[in-house]
């Protein structure tokens, strides 16, 4: 049995007076997913439990099947997995955001996707410039940095994750708790530090957003998980994403992680590239999991036609492709599905539960109708505790 997990990062959405009042997911042509939902069966899963910020961490970890009630420690250290950063049981991961503050207001979470290089840049000003012992500095993709600490301190911090705090003025979301003096000095410190600094005078001239400073959040000790082949008895298996949060959780279960030239986390990102890889891998792999994480993004930015375009590239050159290529064996299975809905209206992640659409062998049918949020609520099918569904789907719909 092969079977292929497709995820269109935040696409569920809210219908849109701007799209006439269609969510974007309606509002795009996805003739693959459609397929998908006709020739199998949609419905809902919770994908993020009770008492559960939304996250693409939660979610995504809920999706493949692991309770994150029992197995979330934090974003941080799945990310830290992601880069091999070696972690003792008592030492702490925290996300290190660039992001742009303007007068006391959290204007954008990714300081307007900065690059790779001149996030390094600032990144290690900081580490140097900041007198923070026990602190290492940890540069990822884009605006996506880690800080480690290997000290003495304990924390019981609340944090906030960026993302959910757009045009809020930061200082209601400022770390705070055991050991989040620490947290603010260097918060504080980078601030000064990129004040004047060459690069957010050079990304200012060019229109791009500066990173004003560094926002910590998402912090927890290492996880302990059981690998998918352990869990299921499916290997092997393999993670196709632009994103580390999502490499970590591969490694963590024990899949590979794939790379694809041109492949990135927002809408210039090579779909085509990521659709093609995704096909060859299930010649390799028993299991494989592609991630796009673009419609999440655009949601961030409010941007319903940015996200109307993701959906459809995906649909295109991934859906399409692969389920193409599934057709060639003799048994397999899909599943297309969001990790979390993440709303135009708000800029932020939703709480609603995430429409799913499922098809393949043994998959029997029961609403013949288009992948939307609609059509899936509408669905028999309620996963309430998401984790549930990674079993449904390789049972072929039945629990
Ligand atoms: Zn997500």
């Amino acid at each position: 049995m092969k079977y292929a997990i497709i995820i269109p990062d935040g696409a569920a959405d809210e219908p849109l007076e701007e799209l006439g009042g269609r969510t974007p997911i309606e509002a795009a042509a996805t003739p693959n997913m459609d397929r998908v939902a006709r020739e199998g069966r949609q419905g809902t899963a919770r994908t993020v439990p009770e008492g559960f910020e939304s996250g693409s961490d939660v979610a995504t970890m809920c999706l493949l099947g692991y309770d994150p009630k029992v197995y979330h420690t934090g974003r941080a250290p799945l990310e830290a997995a992601a880069q091999q950063i070696p972690l003792s049981k008592t030492d702490w991961v925290f996300r290190c955001n660039l992001v742009t503050v303007v007068d006391g207001i959290m204007k954008d979470h990714s300081a307007g996707g900065i690059t790779d290089g001149e996030a390094q840049k600032l990144i290690n000003e900081l580490a140097r410039g900041v007198d923070a012992p026990g602190f290492e500095f940890y540069t990822g993709v884009s605006y996506r940095n880690l800080l480690v600490y290997r000290g003495e301190q304990d924390f019981d911090v609340t944090t906030k994750p960026p993302h959910e705090i757009p045009d809020e003025p930061i200082a209601k979301h400022v770390p705070r708790g055991k050991g989040s003096e620490l947290l603010n000095r260097i918060m504080d410190r980078s601030a000064e530090l990129y004040r004047h600094h060459d690069i957010n005078a050079v990304r200012a001239d060019t229109g791009h957003n500066p990173a004003t400073q560094v926002w910590l959040w998402g912090q927890g000790h290492a996880p302990a998980l059981p690998t998918f082949k352990e869990r299921f008895g499916v290997a092997p298996g393999c993670m196709i994403t632009g994103v580390d949060l999502l490499r970590g959780l591969a490694a963590l279960l024990g899949w590979e992680n794939l790379s694809v030239d041109g492949m990135t986390s927002f809408h210039d990102t090579n779909y085509a590239g990521q659709g093609q890889a995704t096909a060859d891998a299930l010649d390799r792999y028993d299991i494989v999991f592609s991630h796009i994480e673009a419609p999440d993004e655009a949601s961030h930015q409010a941007d319903f036609k940015t996200k109307v375009e993701a959906i459809e590239a995906i649909d295109e050159h991934i859906v399409g492709p692969v389920l193409a290529k599934l057709r060639t064996f003799p048994e397999w299975r899909i599943l297309v599905m969001p990790d979390h809905p993440t709303n135009i209206r708000t800029r932020k992640h939703g709480y609603a539960p995430t429409p799913f659409a499922m098809a393949g062998t043994r998959v029997r049918g029961v609403v013949a109708k288009p992948y939307s949020e609609r059509n899936a609520a509408a669905s028999d099918v309620k996963i309430d505790r998401g984790h549930e569904l990674m079993e449904y789907f390789l049972r072929g719909g039945n629990l």
